[in-house]
């Protein structure tokens, strides 16, 4: 799909039995996915979520003048009185949008709302609740400083600062920055095209009757929001039965479509033969064997010029090895520069059960105590065909694999969904 592929690449991992950490299967993936080079221009409204193809410098100053930061006098510094107090004539007024053009001289004040163009001559504001006002006189005490209440120019953004570095997603305050600036639009990176479905003859779509050993496909939902959050193209190719020649048909029509390609089930040993005859016939894959718990196996490789994630086909599974290693990959081939997430360290508040051995994506919900301090807690039942524990769980506990059970209280690093 792209117009210059990626260069010839092997994702073989160095022995079939070697078992790859979480950390270096990722980074295996990222190192073999060359960010896309194509880009777009696109108006303001449709640069949400995604990410800007270069650094944005300021073509002028935010805020382009000084102005009050409060309804009130403006009025030179050296007629603030060091004692007592003074009066000064109100010589005009001077609304947002609306300046007073002339200079305002000594012994004399405009009165100025907020955002108001600070007028020449002035350079303090004094609030309107500090200033006794009898007509056109001002009576303003002492204690007041001078250049209180004024917002200078360039103090929010100043001409040519860096305001949006390359690679970033773009959200609500960066499309305000932009049009504070005066951007109508902004250049992006275009869009991958994700091709996803589902395998398993017991699988049904949604709004069919389900006959017996047969059950709804979840799957597809689940992906179509992860990959609709993250900004890309998603595009559903419906639920694959397990035969030979629909894969491989469903797996050529995606390459020809498709930047990245995403299938769930049918790569665990029971089903795993005609799976893995199917794939080495029409690409390259490598069945990764990576320590972590749900998400056993995992299927990384090319077909044609796409990229093919198979992911195992428990709904839990599913989520967490797409959390874990697409979304980090289609976010670095977006050239997104924050690839993955923050781990934070917070105490569980419940017991954990773990079997030494592999690392373990619990499903926590981060919430906070009475007095404030953040704290985790099991969403319960943890097998990796409960997809009710994601949708209850706000982040993942992450527990290395060497770590068992652990008592409440324990410090456990947890991934808020949110900063994935
Ligand atoms: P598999 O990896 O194909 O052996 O699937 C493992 C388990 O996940 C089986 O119990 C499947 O029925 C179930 N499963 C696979 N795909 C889906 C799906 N798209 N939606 C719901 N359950 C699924
Ligand atoms: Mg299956």
């Amino acid at each position: 799909m792209t117009a210059a592929g990626p260069p010839p690449v092997s994702c073989a991992a160095p022995e079939a039995t070697h078992v790859l950490t979480v950390d270096e299967a990722r980074q295996r993936i990222l190192n073999l996915l060359p960010p896309l080079t194509e880009r777009e221009t696109v108006g303001l409204y449709d640069s949400l979520g995604r990410i800007t193809a270069h650094a944005v410098r300021a073509p002028r100053d935010v805020p382009p003048f000084d102005n009050s930061a409060m309804d009130g006098y403006a009025l030179r510094g050296a007629d603030i009185p060091a004692e007592g107090q003074r009066e000064l004539r109100i010589v005009g007024t001077v609304l947002a949008g609306k300046p007073y053009d002339r200079l305002v001289d000594a012994g004399a004040c405009v009165r100025i709302m907020t955002g108001g163009v600070l007028p020449e001559g002035t350079d303090s504001v004094i609030m309107q609740e500090d200033v006794i006002r009898l007509d056109d006189i001002a009576v303003v005490g002492a204690g007041h400083k001078t250049g209180n209440h004024v917002r200078h120019a360039g103090e929010d953004i100043a001409q040519h600062d860096l305001v949006i570095s390359a690679g970033k997603r773009l959200g609500p305050a960066d499309l305000g920055v932009l049009a504070s600036l005066g951007f109508t639009h902004c250049e992006v990176v275009r869009r991958p095209r994700v091709a996803y479905f589902s395998t398993g003859d017991e699988l049904r779509p949604v709004g069919e009757p389900l006959s017996t050993g047969c059950l709804y496909d979840s799957s597809r939902y689940t992906l179509y929001g992860l990959l609709h959050q993250l900004g890309v193209m998603p595009i559903d190719l419906g639920i694959v039965p397990d035969q030979r020649q629909a894969l491989r048909d469903t797996l050529l029509r995606a390459a020809a479509e498709a930047d990245v390609i995403i299938s769930t089930g049918g790569v665990s040993v029971g089903e795993a033969d005609f799976v893995r005859d199917t794939l080495g016939a029409v690409g390259e894959i490598h069945f990764w064997r990576v320590g972590m718990k749900p998400g056993r196996p995992f299927a990384f490789g090319r077909i044609e010029q796409a990229w093919f994630f198979g992911l195992p086909g428990n709904p839990v599974s599913t989520m967490v090895t797409f959390l874990q290693f697409v979304q980090p990959a289609l976010r670095h081939l977006m050239g997104e520069q924050r690839a993955h997430g923050h781990r934070l360290r917070v105490p569980c508040i419940t017991t954990l059960k773990k079997a030494p051995g592999r690392m373990e994506f619990q499903r926590g919900i981060l919430e906070s105590t009475a007095d404030g301090h953040a704290v985790v807690r099991s969403t319960g039942a943890q097998g990796s065909a409960i997809l009710s524990s994601m949708s209850k769980a706000n982040c993942f506990i992450v527990l290395p694999a060497e770590c068992g059970d652990l008592p409440a209280g324990s410090l456990v690093e947890i991934q808020v969904f949110t900063l994935l």
